[in-house]
């Protein structure tokens, strides 16, 4: 198993990637849990996993999403 931490690129979240070498995943693209960026398109010969660690406040903050609402902007758009 091989773990790292990274940010990602469009919001800033922080990251942790897992593979699993002793196990086969889904072969197909890994996307930010938080702004959906494509992070890795990975082939299936291990799993890949992403981990949520630090929230991005900028996505998340209340007022800041109602306001995307009512501009109808997606926050990946944002970044
Ligand atoms: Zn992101």
């Amino acid at each position: 198993m091989t773990r790292d931490d990274l940010t990602c690129r469009c919001c800033r979240a922080g990251l942790q990637r897992i593979e699993l070498h002793s196990q086969r995943g889904a072969a197909g693209d890994r996307r930010c849990p938080a702004c959906d960026a494509l992070l890795e398109t990975v082939d299936g010969a291990t799993e890949v996993v992403y981990r949520l660690m630090v929230v991005p406040e900028r996505i998340f903050d209340a007022r800041t999403m109602r306001a995307l609402e009512r501009a109808r902007i997606r926050p990946a758009t944002l970044m």
